[in-house]
C-alpha cells in the first residue's frame, strides 16, 4: 500500500528512543522527511544518525524539551526552517513517574500537565498555522491506554492525558473543515526503555523480581506479550498518511487486547 508520505515533512517530539523513534523511523522508511527532538542531544545525534540510515528523505534533530513553552515554538520554527513545511505532527514525550494520590508530591502535577499535556496544545498552537498554508495536516497525539482504562498508581498520567484527549476531540471537529485530521493513539505495555524503568521501579517498591513485574503485566493482555514499539508506529503512519483521509477524532489503542472495554 503506498501510503503517499513521499514529500511530506513530519516533527515527532520525544524521538531519540522507544515509540517516539520507531514512529520517526517508520516514517522516515515511508519517505517522509523526519524531524526528531530529545532533551539530551548525545542521544539525539545518535537516533538522527541510526535514522538517517534508513530514510529515503531529509532527516533533522533538535534538542528541545517539549514541556517548556518557549522550546517548543523554537522547535517548530527550525523545523520548517529545515524542512521547508510541516504537514504531520506526532505528539510524544516521557512519561510522569509512577505515584498514587497519596505520595504525589504538590509539585508534580504541574509538571505532568506540562509534559503529557501542555506540550501537544503548544505543539499544536505552533504547527497548525503551517499546515493550514497547504490545507492539509496529520496530527497524532501518543497518550496511553490509561485514557480508557486507568492504571493504578499511574495518577498523574491517568489524569494529564485523558485531558489532552479532550483536547484532541475539540481540536479534531474544529480543524476537519481545513483538512487537517487528529487522532490520539494510545499505547498498551509496549517493550521500550520506559516499561523497563517502571518495572524496575515497581520491583523495587514491591520486592519482586523485574521478571515477575512483566509476567504480572502480561498476564492481563490476551495477546499474552508486550508489544513491539514498530507495532505502534505501523498505525502512527496509517493515521499520518494520505489513505487515512477519512479518520478524525477518533482514539485507538495498540494494546493486545489489554482494554476490557468496548470503545
Ligand atoms: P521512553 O521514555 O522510552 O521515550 C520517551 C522519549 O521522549 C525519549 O526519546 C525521551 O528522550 C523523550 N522525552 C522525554 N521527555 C521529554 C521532554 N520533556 N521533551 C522532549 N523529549 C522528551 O517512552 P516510551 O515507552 O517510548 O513511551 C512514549 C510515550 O507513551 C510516553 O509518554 C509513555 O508514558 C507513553 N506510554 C508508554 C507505554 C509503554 O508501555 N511503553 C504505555 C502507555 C503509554
Amino acid at each position: 500500500m503506498d501510503l503517499g508520505l513521499q514529500g511530506k515533512a513530519a516533527l515527532v517530539t520525544g524521538g531519540s528512543r522507544g515509540i517516539g523513534f520507531a514512529i520517526a523511523a517508520e516514517l522516515a522508511a515511508e519517505g517522509a522527511d523526519v524531524a526528531i527532538c530529545a532533551r539530551d542531544r548525545k542521544v539525539l545525534e545518535a537516533a538522527r544518525k541510526k535514522l538517517a540510515a534508513g530514510s529515503k528523505g531529509k532527516v533533522a534533530a533538535f534538542p528541545a524539551d517539549v514541556s517548556r513553552e518557549r522550546e517548543v515554538n523554537r522547535l517548530v520554527t527550525d523545523c520548517v526552517e529545515r524542512l521547508g513545511r510541516l504537514d504531520i505532527l506526532v505528539t510524544n514525550a516521557g512519561g510522569p513517574p509512577a505515584t498514587t494520590f497519596s505520595d504525589t508530591p504538590a509539585d508534580a502535577w504541574q509538571e505532568a500537565i506540562d509534559l503529557n499535556l501542555m506540550s501537544a496544545v503548544r505543539l499544536c498552537q505552533a504547527a497548525v498555522p503551517e499546515m493550514r498554508k497547504r490545507g492539509w495536516g496529520r496530527i497524532v497525539m501518543i497518550t496511553s491506554i490509561a485514557v480508557k482504562q486507568p492504571i493504578p498508581e499511574l495518577i498523574l498520567s491517568n489524569t494529564a492525558r485523558t485531558g489532552l484527549t479532550g483536547f484532541a476531540k475539540t481540536l479534531a471537529t474544529e480543524l476537519a473543515p481545513e483538512g487537517i485530521l487528529v487522532n490520539t493513539v494510545c499505547p498498551g505495555y509496549t517493550g521500550t526503555e520506559r516499561l523497563q524503568d517502571l518495572a524496575r521501579e515497581m520491583s523495587r517498591r514491591e520486592g519482586i523480581s523485574e521478571k515477575e513485574v512483566i509476567a504480572r503485566w502480561t498476564q492481563g493482555i490476551p495477546l499474552g506479550r508486550l508489544g513491539e514499539p514498530s507495532e505502534l508506529a505501523s498505525l502512527v503512519a496509517f493515521l499520518a498518511s494520505e489513505r487515512a483521509g477519512y479518520i478524525t477524532g477518533t482514539t485507538i489503542q495498540v494494546d493486545g487486547g489489554f482494554c476490557k472495554g468496548l470503545f
